[in-house]
């Protein structure tokens, strides 16, 4: 049914000085069960953009980065002929305002690091976004989970938004599985506590579901 995919995955590292930088918790686990279950179901095409993680899923075109601005370049490339956009990556939403050239030594007893925004590779999918593509996002909230989810999937011009919420009980980063719902423009769903490789199945069954209804309409 598809010919190309793309897939983001992993974190984004973003450098304070050549030997610090900042990032957070992922894995990059759910990415790389979604591409594992993509080869199962023989598409031609599997581009697999991710920060860095040792999980490089084997059959799929892996392109290597680092930051979210290198991320944004390599997503923008290969965006316009992908069916499906699954943005599984765990975007730093903020980078370094000033990169320092030489390792930041320390003198003072505090000190501040400013940041700046990173784009938003999602959003700016979304504005490009052609009537045939799907487009999935991810999200993880710890409160008023499905008022921001609902307002994250109309802005960012999404089919699913796959919502996790974090807590306790589910801390969903960096562990094998996760409670998620599926958010469509019709309805959410609760999945029950499974392990992402179960997840990448579901996701992969509501993906082809989605594809089928996109079809008909086009007809
Ligand atoms: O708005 P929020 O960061 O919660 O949205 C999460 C979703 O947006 C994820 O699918 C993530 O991959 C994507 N994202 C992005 N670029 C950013 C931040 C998030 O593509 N700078």
């Amino acid at each position: 049914m598809f010919k190309k995919i793309l897939i983001t995955s992993g974190p984004t590292i973003e450098p304070v000085d050549p030997i610090r930088y900042i990032s957070n918790r992922s894995s990059g686990k759910t990415g790389f069960c979604i591409a594992s279950e993509a080869i199962k179901r023989n598409i031609e095409e599997i581009v697999f953009i991710t920060g860095p993680t040792h999980l490089l899923p084997e059959g799929c075109r892996c392109i290597q980065i680092e930051t979210a601005s290198e991320m944004r370049s390599k997503v923008l490339e290969n965006l316009k002929d992908a069916e499906v956009i699954i943005m599984a990556a765990a975007v730093s939403d903020y980078r370094p305002l000033r990169y320092r050239s030489r390792k930041i030594k320390k003198k003072t007893k505090k000190m501040l690091l400013e940041l700046k925004k990173n784009p938003d590779i999602l959003l700016e999918a979304g504005k490009r976004k052609r009537k045939n593509q799907i487009l999935i996002g991810f999200a993880a909230e710890t409160e008023n989970i499905f008022s921001h989810a609902r307002s994250k999937f109309k802005r960012k011009k999404l089919d699913l938004l796959v919502l996790n919420q974090i807590s306790e009980k589910n801390p969903a980063f960096n562990v094998d599985s996760n409670q998620v719902y599926f958010m469509t423009s019709v309805n959410i769903e609760k999945l029950p506590m499974m392990s992402k490789s179960e997840i990448a199945v579901k996701l992969w069954d509501k993906i082809f579901e989605i594809g089928s209804k996109k079809i008909d309409v086009d007809q």
